[in-house]
């Protein structure tokens, strides 16, 4: 029987107020519905939100260190069930297996890492002026905040928030993608049983338009933290602001990899199908552009083109896939759309560009894999985030104007350039506007000790995770102390 699976509101699981719910479907195959969770509307989250204000004097007095054995209890936790995590992380939104569990192990080292932050100095003294001064300025936390987070990394992207935010004393509500529910679910257990007082942290499961917009109206919450799309996140943004709350965005990417005429060809090849279609695409740090030096066009594209015919397309639970689903039929949709935009626009159709038929494409949202190529950087397909298995090639005739074609759209997360010539490289990493550089790797990859984030539009600005992420989750209160 399908499982019921509840909010959790100051350390109770709850169903929702409206007594709503939702199915959470596998999309490699639509048929199985993997547990059904509420369906939360404001009144959840007010609760929710009450319930982390009613925590936060005793959580933010709590001592730090104290703080980090429960997310260090945590991350073994975690650990201990990163198969079974892994497994309904795969089956609700269909990313490989391998991928799921790598995911999986990464929120357990970012719980560790930020465990390890709890013992670190949180603020810094200074000379004063007056001889009898003591002058500090510390940092503390900021109070409930919200955490609304996409589908598409359901692990790692709640847990780089939830685990600074808790970790600096901080009570949080964590309202997931409503398609991913189960991971997020995962997540609370484990601190739940790793002893996180009632309130602290609380989860709500529902619309972003309902739950979530009351998390970003609430006069209570004081911080936002939002991982999603450009159209959300410049809603919510100018939300928070006219309310005085901090806001923190990460949005979307069109990230480019640029092959010089001196690349390794094989290693270029390789890192752009893992970079383009690991996860289906669905990362915002997917390579969505190669923008290729005009001398080794030909070739590369012919390798290219080869290797994602190779490509073995199926269910993420099945060992030899390497690329699954997309997430849901609307995400399916669009890519196909796109698709036959980029036709209608000029660009060639090499390979893929249609969804896959067969018994065991049947019941699922599987496109092949697929690469344009006479795609200029004006062209939508160059411009905008498609979020799916799609490439397209774009020819320059040299460096220079790589940089320039690399640098032409309004995203700026992540670059990667692959050359052995340590000048252009280097050259590369000054002149390419992108919060995240690669040099001979793929686009994608974070880890969890520095810095994470985006220039232009794909980010508000502030960044996540590493020690980064204390900027975000604390304000600094300077005290200027003198005994009498
Ligand atoms: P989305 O913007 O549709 O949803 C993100 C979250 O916002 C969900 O929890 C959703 O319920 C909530 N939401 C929706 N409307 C809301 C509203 N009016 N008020 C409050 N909350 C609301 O994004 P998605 O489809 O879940 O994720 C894909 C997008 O996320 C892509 O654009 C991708 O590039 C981006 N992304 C960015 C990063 C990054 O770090 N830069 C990482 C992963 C994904």
């Amino acid at each position: 029987m399908t499982q019921t699976y509840l909010n959790y509101i100051g350390g109770r699981w709850v169903p929702a107020a409206n007594g709503q719910t939702t199915a959470d479907v596998n999309p490699a195959n639509t048929g199985e519905v993997l547990a059904v969770f509420p369906s939360a509307g404001w009144e959840d989250a007010a609760q929710a939100i009450e319930a982390a204000a009613h925590a936060f004097p005793a959580w933010s007095r709590t001592p730090m260190p104290k703080r980090g054995e429960i997310l260090h209890r945590a991350a073994n936790l975690l650990e201990e069930r990163a198969n079974e995590a892994a497994e309904a992380l795969t089956r609700e939104e269909g990313k490989t297996f391998a991928e799921s569990k790598g995911e999986v192990l990464r929120g357990a080292s970012i719980l560790r890492y930020y465990a390890g932050e709890t013992m670190q100095p949180t603020g810094e003294i200074y000379p004063s002026a007056s001889a009898s001064t003591l002058l500090y300025a510390e940092r503390v936390p900021v109070g409930v905040v919200a955490l609304i987070t996409p589908w598409n990394f359901p692990v790692a992207i709640p847990t780089w928030k939830l685990a600074p935010a808790l970790a600096y004393g901080n009570t949080v509500v964590l309202k997931p993608a409503e398609l991913t529910p189960l991971t997020a679910w995962h997540l609370v257990d484990v601190l739940e049983k790793a002893g996180l007082p009632p309130g602290v942290l609380n989860l709500v499961v529902g619309r972003g338009s309902l739950a979530g917009n009351e998390l970003v109206e609430n006069p209570q919450v004081k911080a936002i933290s939002f991982t999603g799309s450009n159209e959300v996140g410049s809603k919510i943004a100018a939300q928070a602001t006219a309310r005085g709350a901090k806001v923190q965005l990460e949005m979307g990417g069109k990230n480019p990899t640029v092959v010089l005429a001196d690349a390794n060809l094989d290693q270029a090849v390789e890192l752009t199908i893992a970079g383009a279609m690991l996860s289906t695409g669905q990362k915002c740090t997917a390579t969505s552009r190669v923008i290729v030096q005009h001398d080794i066009a030909d070739e590369f594209r012919d390798r290219l083109v080869a290797r994602a015919e190779a490509i073995k397309v199926g269910d993420g639970m099945q060992p030899d896939t390497y690329m699954g689903p997309l997430v849901n039929a609307e995400a399916e949709q669009r890519v196909l759309e796109y698709v036959r935009l980029g036709q209608a626009e000029g660009a060639r159709l090499l390979t893929g560009g249609v969804k896959l038929s067969g018994d065991q494409y049947e019941r699922g949202y599987f496109v092949a894999p697929t690469v344009f190529d006479g795609v200029t950087p004006e062209m939508r397909i160059a411009q905008e985030e498609i979020f799916g298995p799609v490439v397209s090639l774009i020819e320059a005739r040299d460096f220079d104007e790589a940089v320039r074609f690399a640098n032409q759209t309004r995203f700026g997360l992540s670059a990667s350039v692959v050359t052995r010539d340590l000048n252009l490289a280097l050259r590369f990493v000054r002149e390419i506007e992108a919060g995240i550089v690669h040099v001979n790797s793929q686009t994608a990859g974070a880890e969890p000790q520095v810095p994470f984030g985006g220039f232009k539009s794909s980010s508000s600005g502030s960044r996540e995770q590493g020690k980064a992420a204390r900027d975000f989750f604390t304000q600094i209160k300077t005290v200027y102390f003198d005994p009498l």
